[in-house]
């Protein structure tokens, strides 16, 4: 059997690797706390549920729609944004995709040729990278010198004349650091000069916490939005994921190119989920809040908690989304494991609590938690890990 080669170097996502992991595990009966995939714990809100029955009941699921999306989710998403980042979209600048994940991965086959460099600030999510070799791109890493965050200085050291588009991801997962306006608009104009793409993940910009300012990359200047295709999506806000509704917001020839790739790839995203996700953005909004408060109370109960643990060193607070990104190298050497990998692997038999290992996000002495759990689950799974330290030593 042959498979391509550049699927040579390309692994499975370590977060659902994680996460099924830890699912045969408790259903061979351990006692497991997973904190390591990022999906909300909160039930879908009742009325988004009862929009896609009412859509099932009334039949209107047994055909395909637009492959870009019904018309009337494209028009409340483009409300939705223009509401929340001030932007104006027609609804056909708008494409709806099977999660933001595949609107990421339409864009990169949309705007790579071989060859072709994608700029991925590190740490950054895990399939960016990934995305960009199966689209037949070079993913171009860029070490963040400030924090968490990169400068033009760092993406200038690594840029090429092949590099095509660059992913700011804003609260960003893993870290939850959110960029500045100032930051974002150096790296945005930076990009604009060059010639090359900005793709606005901003999934997580409705989970944003403690008074910090969010900005989004279509605040800056109109120049820039024009320069900027927006990935977004229902899964994080609406605690949705399993709904796999997503879209990318671009400039009307990118958008064209999204809808064909889209019209042979997948076909329209599932007209069930489509119909949650208009109700969704056209609802009551007070869940959102709901749950952002919830995942604000969690992060200012669990920071201090992952801080207290020996060996785990914090470099800044998150500001949004819903993951403490922890450098635990001192743990590891203390602990005498060989890397964070079989770190993490012990703490998991040991102990049943699930973190994803930090080399997933370019950055191998770090590990990532998600605080999108209860907070019992929370408190016990730092007791676990302090415990763990502590009796290993
Ligand atoms: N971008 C980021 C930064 C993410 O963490 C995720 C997580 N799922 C996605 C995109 C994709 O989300 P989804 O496909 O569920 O919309
Ligand atoms: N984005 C989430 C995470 O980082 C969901 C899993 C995934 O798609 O990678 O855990």
């Amino acid at each position: 059997m042959h498979i391509a080669k550049k699927l040579a170097r390309v692994n499975p996502s370590a977060t659902l690797a994680m996460s099924q992991k830890s699912a045969q595990l408790r259903a061979a009966g351990a006692d497991i706390i997973d904190l390591s995939v990022g999906q909300p714990d909160f039930k879908t809100p009742e009325p988004i549920a009862a929009a896609a029955i009412a859509a099932i009941s009334s039949g209107k699921t047994s055909y395909y729609t637009a492959a870009s999306g019904l018309p009337e989710l494209r028009k409340a998403i483009a409300a939705d944004i223009k509401a929340k980042k001030g932007y104006d979209y027609a609804p056909d600048q708008i494409v709806v995709t099977n999660g933001a994940k595949f609107a990421l991965y339409a864009i990169f086959t949309a705007i790579l040729d071989p060859g072709d460099g994608v700029l991925l600030p590190q740490p950054g999510w895990v399939s960016y990278t990934e995305q960009v070799r199966i689209a037949g791109g070079v993913p171009q890493e860029v070490p963040a010198s400030d924090g968490f965050k990169v400068t033009v200085d760092d993406l200038d050291a690594v840029a090429t004349k092949n590099t095509k588009a660059i992913v700011i991801n804003s609260p960003q997962n893993p870290s939850g650091t959110v960029y500045t306006r100032q930051e974002l608009t150096l790296i945005a104009n930076w990009a604009v000069r060059k010639g090359i793409l900005i793709i606005a993940d901003e999934i997580y910009s409705d989970l944003v916490y403690n008074g910090t300012d969010y900005v989004s990359m279509l605040q800056l200047d109109p120049q820039i939005s024009a320069n900027t295709v927006l990935v977004s999506g229902v899964s994080k806000s609406y605690a949705m994921t399993g709904w796999r509704i997503g879209y990318a917001a671009a400039p009307k020839k990118l958008a064209s190119a999204l809808s064909t790739i889209i019209s042979h790839a997948t076909g329209n995203a599932a007209a069930v989920s489509q119909y949650a996700a208009i109700e969704a953005y056209t609802g009551d909004q007070q869940p959102v809040e709901d749950m952002r408060q919830a995942f604000e109370k969690r992060l200012n109960t669990f920071y201090p908690l992952v801080k207290a643990i020996p060996g785990f060193k914090l470099v800044e607070k998150p500001q949004g989304a819903f993951y403490i990104f922890a450098n635990v190298r001192d743990a590891v050497n203390a602990l005498g494991y060989d890397s964070v990998d079989t770190f993490v692997a012990a703490l998991l038999d040991e102990t049943g609590v699930a973190l994803v290992p930090g080399r997933a996000f370019g950055m191998p002495d770090y590990v990532r938690l998600s605080y999108a759990k209860g907070m019992d689950d929370l408190v016990e799974a730092a007791k676990r890990i302090t415990d763990f330290v502590n009796t290993s030593n």
